[in-house]
C-alpha cells in the first residue's frame, strides 16, 4: 500500500539513516536543541562488526555527545600492532600506548565493533528524548526557499509527508538522498577484493595486539576484538576465490602467517571489491551529505565512521547557529556552506590518503613490494614517523580548512581545557593571555569569524600543547 497519509509533521532536522553518522547527528542536533526525527528503512539493527577501530578525535566528539564513557567500556586498547615484513622471519612491533600522543584524554586506538558503538549512541538518543523509527525509508524530497518536504515510507507501506529545515543524508554508500539532490559520486575501483570474518579462536597471541602480514599470497590484517579470543581477520584475495569457512581461514592464516590461530568458529563474514570516491557536493540547499553517503573508501587505517561522526560534528552546531539573531544575515549561507568545504576538503584527504596506503599495501609489482618490505622495518624505527600512528592516524592533528583543534592541556587532575569550554556555542576564551575564538567543534576559529556567545577565561601555567 503506498497512498498518502496524514503528514508525519515537521522537525528542524530530518535524519534519514540510523548508522553511526545519522545516530551521532541526532544526538548532536537534540543537544543544542534541536527537534529531530531520525528514520532507518532497516527493521532492526544489524550485528555486523563492520568499522572496529574508534579514534581519539570521535572520543573526543563522544565525549561531548555523553558517551564516550559507555564506548570506552564496550570496547578494548590497541596495545601494539606488529607489521610482519618477512612473514615467519621477521616482524616489527610498535607500540601504540608509548606513542607521544600528547594532549588528548583518549591516547589510544579503541578496538568496538561498529553495531556496539550504535548502541551507545541509541541510548543516549533515548536518554535524551529521542527515537529511532524503524522500518521508515526516504523515498522522495522537494526543496522549497525555507524548508524540505520528504516522502517517508513506514512498516505499514503508507506513504506520508514530513517537513524539515534541514534534513541530513547519513544513508550510507548507496544514499538515496544523494541521488534524490542529483548529486554525483564519482568512484575508483582499487581493483583489489578483500574477504573479511571474524573468528573465534583457542589462540595464545596476545590479545591486545593486531597483526599487518604482508605475505606473497596477499595482504592479511589480523585484529583483536574486544571479546576474548575473537579476532577480525581481513585478507586481499583473488575475486574468484570461493568464500572461505572457517577451516579455510585458519589455513589462509597459517599460510601466510605463520600463525595457528585454532579457529573454533566463524561468526560475520563479507567480501567486497574495494572502491573509493567522494560525492561532488556535501550540500544542495537544506540538504547535506555526511558520512559513507558523502564518501566512501578502503577500510584500511579504519577511518570511515570516525569520518562520519566527525562530520556530523561539523555540521550540527552550524545548523543551531544559523538562525540565531547573533548572527549577521551575510554570515548564514557561508557558514552553511563551509560544512560543505570543510569536510569534502577532510573527506578527499582520507579518500586519497586512504587509496595511497592500500595500493601500497596490496601492490603485487614485484619490485615496489620488495622495497617495502625492506623499507618499512627501517621506517618503523623512526619515532616521528610511528608518532603518526598515534596522533596522525587518530586525527588529533587533522586541521579543518587550516585551522587546528584546540590544545587540550591537563589544567588539573581530571579536568581539561576542553571541560572548560562550553560544546554549544561559539566561545571566546581567554587562554593564558591569549584571545581565540573556538567553535562548539573545538576547532579553532579565526577572530571575528563567528559572533561569540559564551565567554570563559582560564589562567594556566602550563603551555597549551
Ligand atoms: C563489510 C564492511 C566492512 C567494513 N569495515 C570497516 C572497518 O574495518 N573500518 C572502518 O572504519 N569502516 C569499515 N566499514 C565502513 C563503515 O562501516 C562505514 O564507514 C560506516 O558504517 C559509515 O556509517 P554511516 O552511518 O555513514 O553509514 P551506514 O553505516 O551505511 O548507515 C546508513 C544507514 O542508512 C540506512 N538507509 C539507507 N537508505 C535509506 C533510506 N532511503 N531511508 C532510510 N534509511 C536508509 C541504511 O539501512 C543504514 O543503516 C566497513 C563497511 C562494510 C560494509
Amino acid at each position: 500500500m503506498t497512498t498518502e497519509g496524514t503528514s508525519l509533521g515537521e522537525t528542524d532536522v530530518l535524519i534519514i539513516g540510523g548508522g553511526p553518522t545519522g545516530l551521532a547527528a541526532a544526538v548532536d542536533a537534540l543537544r543544542h536543541g534541536l527537534t529531530v526525527r531520525i528514520v532507518e528503512r532497516r527493521a532492526e539493527r544489524a550485528e555486523y562488526s563492520k568499522a572496529l577501530v574508534v579514534h581519539a578525535r570521535t572520543m573526543e566528539v563522544f565525549e561531548r555527545l555523553g558517551c564516550a564513557e559507555a564506548v570506552q567500556g564496550l570496547g578494548a586498547k590497541f596495545r601494539a600492532l606488529h607489521v610482519h615484513t618477512m612473514p615467519g622471519r621477521a616482524r616489527t612491533r610498535v607500540d601504540l600506548i608509548a606513542r607521544r600522543w600528547g594532549d588528548t584524554r583518549y591516547p589510544h586506538w579503541l578496538s568496538v565493533p561498529q553495531y556496539e558503538v550504535e548502541r551507545a549512541l541509541e541510548r543516549r538518543l533515548a536518554a535524551a528524548g529521542g527515537a529511532l523509527a524503524w522500518s521508515t525509508e526516504l523515498v522522495a524530497l522537494a526543496q522549497r526557499d525555507d524548508r524540505v518536504v520528504a516522502t517517508l515510507r513506514g512498516p505499514d507501506g503508507v506513504e506520508r509527508p514530513h517537513t524539515a529545515k534541514w534534513v541530513l543524508g547519513c544513508d550510507g554508500g548507496r544514499s538515496t538522498t544523494r541521488d534524490l539532490i542529483h548529486v554525483a559520486m564519482k568512484r575508483t575501483e582499487l581493483g583489489v577484493t578483500f574477504a573479511l570474518a571474524d573468528v573465534t579462536t583457542g589462540s595464545d597471541l596476545a590479545g591486545d595486539e593486531g597483526h599487518v602480514v604482508l605475505a606473497d599470497e596477499g595482504l592479511l590484517l589480523i585484529v583483536p576484538m574486544p571479546a576474548p579470543g575473537v579476532w577480525r581477520l581481513i585478507a586481499q584475495v583473488d575475486a574468484a576465490t570461493p568464500a572461505l569457512d572457517a577451516q579455510g581461514w585458519a589455513a589462509l592464516v597459517t599460510r601466510r602467517s605463520g600463525f595457528d590461530l585454532q579457529v573454533r568458529s566463524m561468526g560475520w563474514s563479507s567480501r567486497f571489491a574495494l572502491s573509493s570516491g567522494v560525492s561532488e557536493t556535501l550540500r544542495r540547499g537544506r540538504v547535506f551529505l555526511l558520512g559513507d553517503a558523502a564518501h566512501v573508501h578502503s577500510p584500511v587505517g579504519g577511518q570511515g565512521l570516525n569520518t562520519g561522526v566527525q562530520d556530523a560534528h561539523n555540521l550540527i552546531w552550524k545548523l543551531a547557529l544559523v538562525d540565531r539573531p547573533e548572527l549577521a544575515a551575510a554570515q548564514r549561507e557561508p557558514l552553511l556552506d563551509s560544512y560543505a568545504t570543510e569536510r569534502h576538503a577532510a573527506a578527499e584527504a582520507m579518500v586519497r590518503g586512504t587509496e595511497r596506503m592500500t595500493r601500497l599495501l596490496t601492490g603485487r609489482r614485484r619490485v615496489v613490494f620488495g622495497a617495502l618490505r625492506r623499507v618499512a622495518p627501517l621506517a618503523l624505527r623512526i619515532e616521528r614517523l610511528k608518532d603518526m600512528l598515534g596522533r596522525g592516524v587518530g586525527m588529533l592533528d587533522l586541521r579543518t580548512d587550516g585551522r587546528p583543534r584546540l590544545a587540550n592541556p591537563e589544567l588539573e587532575r581530571g579536568v581539561r581545557l576542553h571541560d572548560r569550554i562550553t560544546s554549544l556555542y561559539p566561545t571566546r576564551l581567554r587562554w593564558n593571555g591569549e584571545d581565540l575564538l573556538v567553535r562548539p567543534d573545538l576547532v579553532v576559529a579565526n577572530p571575528g569569524e563567528l559572533p561569540h556567545l559564551a565567554e570563559v577565561r582560564v589562567d594556566h601555567p602550563g603551555s597549551a600543547s
